[in-house]
Parts: C-alpha cells; sequence; structure tokens
C-alpha cells in the first residue's frame, strides 16, 4: 500500500469505459481510506454495486496468493507428536508473502516437482540437551533458503508460532517446502483473518430485519459506521429505487492485491463478453437477413394473388 499518496484512491476497475462505471453508468467507483496500518485497513468504497463490494472481499478471501508451507520431509522426529501433526503445524505458519507476485505457482513452473523459481526452503533443526526443562521449538527456529520468504514474526523478541515441546534428547529435524497458492486450494494460503463490510449502516433500504423485545433502537445501536451518513427521521418515506452504493471494508492489508485480481478477472469477462457480442451480432445478421428474405417472398406471393382484376372498380358503382 506504499504507493497510496492520499486519502482518495481511485479504483481503476474501469479503463476500458470511458470514464464512466460499467455497471450503472454512473461515476466511477472510488476508495476512501480512513485509517490504514501495517496490520489493518479500513475503507470506504463507493459509486458501485453490492455485488462488486462482494466480489472484492470473496477475492481477498480465496483468492490472494500468498507462501506457505506445502510438503515437508520428516528426517528425524523423536518428539512425542506425530510426523502428520507437526506437518499440519507446519503447513499452517505464516510466512512473509509480500514477494508472492514474483514467485511462480508450481502447475505453471517448468520443472517436475519444485525448484527456487517456485519454492523456497525452509529447514528446522532442533534437540533438548537441557535437563528438566523443555525445549520449545517456534517458528522463529525455521532456516530459510531465501529472506524474502520467512516465518512472519513481530518483532526481535517473537519467538513466533509454538510448533513442539521436547525433552531432554528429543529431536526434531525436518526439511520444508514454501509453495506460493491461494486460499481456495486450502485455507493455509488464506491472506486474511477476516474480511468485513457494511452498508446502509440506518438501515434506510429495510434489508435487515431487526429482531427485538420491545424498542428496536434502544435494542440495536447503531454502528460506528453510521456517523458517515445522515440519520433517519421517523416520517422518511421509503425509496423503492434505491440500491446500496457505500460499503464500509475492515480488511487485513491485502487490498491492492485482491483489487489486481479482481481487475483481472473483470478484463477476462469483458474479453468473454465482448466475444459473445460478436458473435451475437453475426447471429442477429444473419436472422435479419433471413427475415427480409422470407418477407420479400411472402410480398411477391401477395403480389401475384391479389392482382386487381379490371371488374374490381366496377362492382360498387
Ligand atoms: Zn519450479
Amino acid at each position: 500500500m506504499n504507493n497510496i499518496n492520499g486519502t482518495n484512491f481511485n479504483l481503476g476497475l474501469n479503463n476500458n469505459f470511458n470514464n464512466s462505471d460499467p455497471f450503472n453508468g454512473g461515476p466511477k467507483p472510488d476508495i476512501i481510506i480512513q485509517e490504514l496500518d501495517s496490520e489493518k485497513i479500513k475503507f470506504i468504497l463507493t459509486n458501485t454495486e453490492l455485488s462488486v463490494a462482494n466480489a472484492l472481499r470473496r477475492l481477498m478471501i480465496a483468492e490472494v496468493p500468498t507462501i506457505a508451507i506445502d510438503m515437508v520431509e520428516i528426517e528425524l522426529n523423536t518428539s512425542v507428536l506425530a510426523d502428520e501433526f507437526i506437518a499440519h503445524r507446519l503447513g499452517l505458519i505464516p510466512l512473509d508473502s509480500m514477494e508472492a507476485e514474483k514467485i511462480k505457482y508450481t502447475r505453471e513452473c517448468n520443472c517436475s516437482q519444485y525448484c527456487p523459481n517456485c519454492s523456497v526452503e525452509l529447514t528446522l533443526h532442533a534437540k533438548c540437551v537441557q535437563d528438566g526443562q523443555s525445549l520449545e521449538v517456534c517458528s522463529r527456529d525455521l532456516q530459510t533458503s531465501d529472506p524474502r520468504v520467512s516465518p512472519v514474526l513481530k518483532d526481535d523478541n517473537d519467538k513466533g508460532i509454538l510448533i513442539a515441546k521436547l525433552r531432554k534428547g528429543q529431536e526434531l529435524k525436518v526439511k520444508c517446502v514454501a509453495k506460493k497458492g491461494v486460499a481456495k486450494e486450502h485455507a493455509k494460503w488464506s491472506p486474511c483473518a477476516a474480511v468485513a463490510f457494511e452498508y446502509d449502516p440506518h438501515n434506510r433500504l429495510r434489508h435487515t430485519h431487526y429482531w427485538k423485545e420491545e424498542d428496536e433502537k434502544k435494542e440495536w445501536p447503531l454502528g460506528t459506521n453510521a456517523i458517515q451518513e445522515p440519520p433517519m427521521t421517523d416520517d422518511e418515506p421509503f425509496d423503492y429505487n434505491a440500491t446500496p452504493n457505500k460499503f464500509y471494508f475492515t480488511v487485513e492489508e491485502i487490498v491492492m492485491s485482491a483489487l489486481k485480481r479482481l481487475q483481472e478477472k473483470l478484463g477476462m469477462l469483458q474479453i468473454a463478453l465482448a466475444d459473445d457480442t460478436t458473435e451475437q451480432l453475426h447471429l442477429r445478421q444473419q436472422q435479419q437477413r433471413q427475415q427480409e428474405q422470407q418477407e420479400a417472398q411472402e410480398q411477391a406471393l401477395l403480389r401475384q394473388r391479389y392482382i386487381p382484376q379490371s371488374d374490381d372498380n366496377l362492382s360498387f358503382s
């Protein structure tokens, strides 16, 4: 997110749509960033449809690539934990994935299993030698072959996530291969714990039905986003044509990758639609030609059948 200078950021979803929203012909979709730190972003997405906001949410959850441990070779394990248990724990350790875009998916790589272009090797070797004290093996103990991809740690004192505890004489030696993937393949590649968005905080559109004991307003206090929109008055008429177009998002910092993915997907959709439209156009032209021919034939037939007789004009005279 370092390339955002202001609070207002153009979504760039519609480079090919003549500066107007492709969905309703209105102004371009826009993002206003409210809060931004190393772990979280809060922003308002405006001038777009509910479906786009939801697409963005789903892309953030399932389609932003990250790097996670995918293969584990256990060389030595004399701990009390089973190999599979340790392998599963290793898979779920979050790795720094800022460089995920530069690493290839193994399925797109030319290698047979894995190579430096599509994977990063991490090794772990720990042995407890102390008497009466257990050794905690944590994610910080993983040694990476590529400094760009290492376990996520808060600071220098952070030991990371606990993998196993060893007693005296127990040893753990593993080799891990981390690969690029997306969360729709496996949850270990999920880039965020939660993506949430809210719209219409005053429930002006009546999309939510609040269950209540006595008084809805007392029992359901307004959310923090309610200050962004004018409060509802009791005699406010219901607008049947209103649609939501302002969405309040709270996400961990993966928005840029998700927006890129959304752009790619919309691009693909646009190409597919364009192909479809060309096909439809040809089909329609063909149908039109056939119809014209048919009409011409029918008219010719009619002309043959109803050639005015010389007596016709005389019948009512
Ligand atoms: Zn490879």
